[in-house]
This record gives C-alpha cells, sequence and structure tokens, in this order.
C-alpha cells in the first residue's frame, strides 16, 4: 500500500518536469471488476481502504481494488475507458497536465483517495478550470487569469500554464477613485466646456436611458469608467452584465439602464459611449487573440504595447486585463526597454545594459530589442532580463528563441513586430514567452454602442416674458 501512495504522489503532485523518468509502467498494475449495482460510494471506499475483498477482483500486495461508477457522480471528470481510469480534463490538456501524470494517461489505481487526491492537485484544477471556459466561454475566469499574470510572478511561473483558481478579482479595484473621477472630469469638460443650450431643451425631469450594444459577441470591458463619468452628473448606472462578459450573438444585447435627470443624461452619454466602446473593442480583440494562443496549447503571455492612444491609456491597458492579455509596461518608467536607438545612442548593447541596470538597481527589469540571435546572446550575456527579437519571420524566431533558451534558460523572450491576428499562430513556439501586438491598440475597431432615453422628452420649458 505505501508504495502504491508513493508512486501516486510523485506522478500527482510533482511538475511532469521534475518526475524523471518515473511513468506509469512503474507503477503496480491493479485491474478490477464492475461493482455490484447495489454498492454505494461509502460501502465501496470502505471495502478498498479495508482490504475486504469485492465479488471478483484482481489482487495486488494482498489488497483487492475496484473501480465505483458511484465515484463518478462527486467527480465528474472521472472516466472508465479499457481497464484504466482517467480524469476528462487533464485528458484533454496534455500539454498543461503533463504526458507523465498518471491521470491522462490513464491511472490503474483503484483507491477513492487516488482519486480524492488527484480532485485536488493543482495541475488538475487547472484543467478544469480550462474546461469550463471551453465549455461554457466564461470569460470572467479569463479575467481573473489575466489578473493573476500581471502580479508579478517570479520569472519560473512566467510561462506557467493559466492560473485560474484564486477567488473572483473585481478588476476595477486595480483604478484609484480619484483617477476614475479626474478623467471623468476632463472627458466631461472636452466635451461640454462652458455653455449646454440642449439642455435647456430637455430639462432636468428623471429619465431612464438603455445602453445597447450592436455589435454581437463583443466582451463588455470600460464600465468602471462608464459610471465614472454618469457619477459625475448625479446619474445611476444598473448594468445587466459583468466586467468581461462576451455580451452574445444577439444583433441587440441591452446592457444597462442609465437612470438621470434628462440633460445630465445626455451630457454623459457621448463620453461614456466613447469610452465603453474602445474599451471593449480592445478586449475582445484580446479575447480573440488569447483564444488562438490556448487552442494552440501555448500558454506563454499575449501582450499589448505602449502604442495607445495619448491621454487614454489607462483605459485602454485595462481593457487589456479585461480582455485576459498581458499589459505589458505601463510606460517608460515602469521597465525599461532599451531599442535599437538606444543601443545606437550608447555604443554597445553591453554597454547600454550596464548604464541602465547603473540606475534601475534590481528592482526593475531590463528588456533589449535585438535583430540578430547574436544581439540577444550580446544582452543576456550583459545582464538583460528579456530579449525581444523583433520583426523576425517566424521561422527565424523560431530557431533563434530555442537557440536562446538553450542557453539562457532564465531570460524571457519576446516576440514583436508585425504580428496579427491572423498571423499569430506562426508566431507561437514554446522557447518564446511574451508576443506583443501593437494591433491590439492601433486599429483595433470598437464595438458599437447608443444610449437610448426610453421616454420621449417632450416637455419644453416656456419662457414667460416679465
Ligand atoms: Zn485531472
Amino acid at each position: 500500500m505505501k508504495s502504491i501512495q508513493f508512486n501516486f504522489r510523485r506522478q500527482c503532485q510533482q511538475d511532469p518536469e521534475e518526475a524523471g523518468s518515473d511513468s506509469v509502467s512503474d507503477l503496480v498494475d491493479i485491474d478490477f471488476a464492475e461493482p455490484p449495482a447495489t454498492q454505494d460510494e461509502d460501502s465501496a471506499s470502505s471495502s478498498l481502504n479495508t482490504g475486504v475483498a469485492p465479488a471478483s477482483p484482481t489482487s495486488a500486495g494482498g489488497k483487492q481494488y475496484k473501480y465505483n461508477a458511484q465515484w463518478e457522480k462527486a467527480f465528474p471528470w472521472l472516466h472508465l475507458e479499457g481497464n484504466v481510469m482517467f480524469c476528462k480534463y487533464c485528458k484533454a490538456e496534455p500539454q498543461l497536465a503533463g504526458k507523465l501524470s498518471s491521470f491522462v494517461v490513464g491511472n490503474p489505481h483503484l483507491k477513492k483517495d487516488t482519486v480524492k487526491k488527484h480532485n485536488a492537485s493543482k495541475k488538475h484544477i487547472e484543467c478544469r478550470d480550462i474546461h469550463i471556459i471551453k465549455s461554457t466561454n466564461e470569460y470572467p475566469v479569463t479575467v481573473q487569469s489575466a489578473l493573476r499574470r500581471q502580479n508579478n510572478f517570479p520569472a519560473s511561473h512566467f510561462t506557467s500554464p493559466l492560473k485560474m483558481t484564486t477567488p473572483q478579482y473585481d478588476l476595477s479595484h486595480t483604478l484609484p477613485p480619484h483617477t476614475l473621477t479626474r478623467l471623468a472630469r476632463e472627458w466631461l469638460a472636452e466635451d461640454t466646456p462652458n455653455f449646454d443650450p440642449a439642455g435647456l431643451c430637455v430639462g432636468s425631469h428623471e429619465v431612464e436611458a438603455k445602453l445597447l450594444c450592436k455589435t454581437p459577441c463583443s466582451v463588455l470591458a470600460g464600465r468602471p469608467f462608464f459610471t465614472a463619468v454618469f457619477t459625475e452628473l448625479s446619474c445611476t448606472v444598473e448594468w445587466a452584465h459583468i466586467e468581461g462578459a462576451q455580451l452574445g450573438p444577439d444583433a441587440v444585447a441591452q446592457t444597462a439602464v442609465v437612470r438621470g435627470p434628462a440633460r445630465c443624461v445626455l451630457l454623459g452619454e457621448r463620453p461614456a459611449l466613447n469610452c465603453l466602446a474602445r474599451a471593449s473593442g480592445i478586449a475582445t480583440r484580446c479575447s480573440q487573440l488569447q483564444s488562438i494562443a490556448r487552442e494552440a496549447g501555448w500558454h506563454g503571455h499575449v501582450a499589448g504595447t505602449r502604442k495607445t492612444t495619448p491621454g487614454f491609456r489607462l483605459v485602454e491597458k485595462y481593457a487589456m486585463l479585461v480582455g485576459g492579455v498581458s499589459m505589458h509596461r505601463q510606460d517608460l518608467s515602469g521597465m525599461v526597454m532599451l531599442k535599437d536607438n538606444h543601443i545606437w545612442a550608447s555604443g554597445s548593447i553591453t554597454q547600454a545594459v550596464r548604464n541602465a541596470r547603473s540606475v534601475c538597481g534590481f528592482s526593475s527589469k531590463i528588456e533589449v530589442e535585438c535583430g540578430s540571435r547574436e544581439e540577444g546572446s550580446e544582452a543576456a550575456t550583459a545582464g538583460a532580463d528579456i530579449v525581444m527579437l523583433d520583426n523576425f519571420k517566424p521561422q527565424e524566431l523560431h530557431a533563434a528563441a530555442q537557440l536562446l533558451k538553450e542557453e539562457f534558460p532564465s531570460v524571457l523572450i519576446e516576440a514583436s513586430g508585425g504580428v496579427t491576428p491572423d498571423s499569430l499562430p506562426q508566431y507561437l513556439s514554446p522557447h518564446v514567452d511574451i508576443i506583443s501586438l501593437g494591433c491590439i491598440t492601433q486599429g483595433c475597431p470598437v464595438v458599437d454602442f447608443s444610449l437610448k432615453v426610453q421616454k420621449p422628452v417632450a416637455f419644453p420649458i416656456i419662457f414667460q416674458s416679465q
């Protein structure tokens, strides 16, 4: 019994890379018989644990084991095929679960404890969450993973598969309230710098306006900004969908209701819609890119860039988070990226990296844009944390990334330059950690939203001459 549990732990709890030559064939092979139809879960478990021999099983080490179909009620992932049981979720994600995981290739162990331990294992939970995303299109889960990837995981975790096991995050908590207020006031002031003549026509009676989305299958993003605009105007917003929700295939989807004084609703309409349309467009594109990467089995980071609209970066970066991709660096202050112009101006890659390190110390990563594998080697040798292979053709990228990873396993490799949603699959490589795309923010289609006041505004104000 001990050897069985030991083997199982090695199979289930270690990373496949660390499991060495351990494989299912090392395990004690146990056959089983179908359980009696009347046997319930507990009695099956107790008969296994006490070693009481069932009707006609095969023995192993003096113990008797058998599969109990009742377990499938508690563990919907459990599946029996041939003479082995396996996990449907892990089997569908061999790259994530690891080929050496016994529940990917089939596990001959029939103890309920074995099933329970697998159910609680980290890799299984990750595979289960991917199954949920694929079967329900539940974007909030990808949103969680996006935020976790932003949390500066150490390099060893950087290329690890999606993390989706933490409690649900509310991404609006990343936005300081005073920033939302400031932006809302700026947008409103831009749109109405002084008088609002049309406000005179509609007055201040309470109205209700429906927010409609007219681009099917869009991902909703930008709720906090939309709400902040109307909060400034003493209006309220009641949302029908959570942030990151996919709005479905309908031609028109009601997304929210805005209530407040008529003139205030109309003052906020355009700034709020502008923001929501752009944020949702970016989140939709990010979600599509992330799906392409995940369906190909690639678990690196799809990332945005600094190619954002002046004055609008916070919203666009936030939309990347909602869409499930990495924001990349926020600005020049956040992380050092030495580009060709920096290299030329400072003389060499090595000198540029040394100069940068002398001021940013340990607290900031240094990335170097490289045009060849040789430049990448020089950058990594000089102490760069990330090597960006810029404007490489896909085949050149794969070869250079592999060589650099072999030489510098802890250095992150980023691919950038000219990657589009159509060409992204060609750039996916197990040796590339990050692929950044300017098209996430440049030339990204917006989502079509409109705001419709429900009751006709027909209360003209009559001036009386005195
Ligand atoms: Zn599993």
